[in-house]
């Protein structure tokens, strides 16, 4: 159980690129961050495209004024110079950004959590991988979903065999808050629909890659050998970027699975989901229940496993805070994703391979791994929705 006390000898000296007072995301991270644990210390930023509305804001945080920077590149040139520079930046701006943000602090010499989708192409997660080794420096990437812990105890279970020989994984994540054409007005959709800034995909890189990740977290020995993409821009001024996708996959076993993403379904709030079948059994997480895991016997009354109680698997009770009488929510899954990643930063720092391969957290390879996943689903569905080998 988490209770507060301090996992590492002192918090990191933290700062955020983007994530501004008007973002979407930006008061995730630093609730997440700074929710219960003494990991990270904000002390520095660069929130907004606007300079003068950024440095109003992170003053607004209680940040001193003048380490509240126009942009990322005095940020990393200044806070370099200040004897207690910052060690490690989120990267909160819009797809398009993250390449050459994250390059930048890399070569400043920073640990960097960056936003998903990480980039464009993998050939670009895989030059800034390399770079990352050779600066000895973590990058992590906020899958904040994959945060609850009731996803470590589905992830034990199917290790454990539990329900069996996994058959089928049906996944999905939609909302219709694209329904219509007048969603585009707005600023963080705007660039979302965009190419030059969104990247080669809208709904499957800003909502499947994170239940893409999750079902990596649960399955990770499970690997795809080819999909079938089919997608489709149902608001025509869209196009080429898809506002609804829907996928059909081939693991290497046997396996198979599914995923449907999209923005236009419409009268949902927010439907992420993925159940996991086996040949005795099947599993079932959604996010709008994240305390409860789904567990189903064939022949068997169904089973509703709760978290925070003593029943379940050590690593699922180990990220809890509040008990099993409690209800958690997504600000205690981003805790725990900005938790590991310091704790990941920690264990790089103090060049403790052994224990950094031991952490679960969305790593560099998470990150690649979803910008891998969007451009075989954009190959395949570009192709005229033909099943492409996974490459
Ligand atoms: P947004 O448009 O709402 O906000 C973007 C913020 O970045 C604004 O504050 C803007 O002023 C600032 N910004 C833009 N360019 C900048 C630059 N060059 N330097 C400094 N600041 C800059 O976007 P959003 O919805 O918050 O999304 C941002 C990123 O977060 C995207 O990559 C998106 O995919 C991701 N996101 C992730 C989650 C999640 O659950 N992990 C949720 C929402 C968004």
């Amino acid at each position: 159980m988490l209770n507060g006390e301090k996992k590492l000898a002192r918090p990191l000296r933290w700062a955020m690129v983007g994530g501004g007072r008007l973002s979407q995301v930006g008061y995730k991270h630093r609730s997440g961050a700074l929710h219960d644990n003494t990991a990270f210390q904000l002390v520095a930023g660069a929130f907004d495209i606007d300079a003068d509305r950024g440095r109003d804001f992170g003053v607004h945080l209680g940040l001193d004024a003048d380490r509240c920077y126009a942009d990322y590149r005095e940020l990393f040139s200044r806070e370099r110079q200040h004897e207690e520079g910052i060690e490690v930046v989120t990267i909160a701006t819009p797809n398009g950004t993250h390449y050459e943000i994250t390059k930048a602090a890399l070569e400043a010499g920073l640990h960097v959590i960056c936003e998903k989708p990480l980039f464009f192409t993998s050939q670009q997660a895989r030059e800034v991988k390399a770079l990352a080794a050779q600066k000895n420096r973590i990058v992590g990437v906020t899958y904040g979903y994959s945060g609850h812990p009731m996803l470590l105890q589905m992830r034990q279970m199917i290790a454990s065999g539990e329900i069996g020989e996994v058959r089928m994984v049906d996944m999905r994540y939609t909302h219709g808050f694209s329904a219509s054409d007048s969603a585009d007005k707005f600023e963080a959709q705007k660039w979302r629909v965009d190419p030059a800034v969104a990247g080669p995909s809208f709904v499957l890189g800003d909502l499947s890659t994170h239940t893409f990740y999750i079902s990596q977290l649960v399955l990770p020995e499970l690997k795809l050998q080819s999909l079938l993409c089919d997608r489709q821009s149902f608001i025509a001024s869209r196009a080429p970027l898809e506002d609804n996708a829907m996928v059909m996959m081939r693991y290497h076993g046997g396996a198979v699975g599914r995923m449907w993403t999209s923005s236009v379904d419409a009268g949902s709030m927010n439907a992420q989901q993925i159940r996991v079948i086996g040949s005795k059994a099947s599993l079932q997480w959604c996010d709008w229940l994240p305390n409860e895991l789904r567990y189903e016997v064939q022949n068997q009354p169904s089973q509703l496993l709760h978290h925070g109680m003593a029943y379940l698997d050590q690593a699922a009770l180990a990220e809890d805070r509040l008990g099993a009488l409690h209800t958690e929510g997504l600000t205690d899954a981003w805790a725990n994703i900005y938790l590991r990643c310091a704790l990941a930063i920690d264990a790089k720092n103090r060049g403790d391979e052994t224990a950094l391969a031991n952490l679960i957290y969305p790593d560099i390879d998470a990150g690649l791994e979803g910008v891998r996943w969007v451009e075989n689903c954009v190959r395949s569905a570009d192709s005229g929705a033909i099943w492409v080998n996974y490459e």
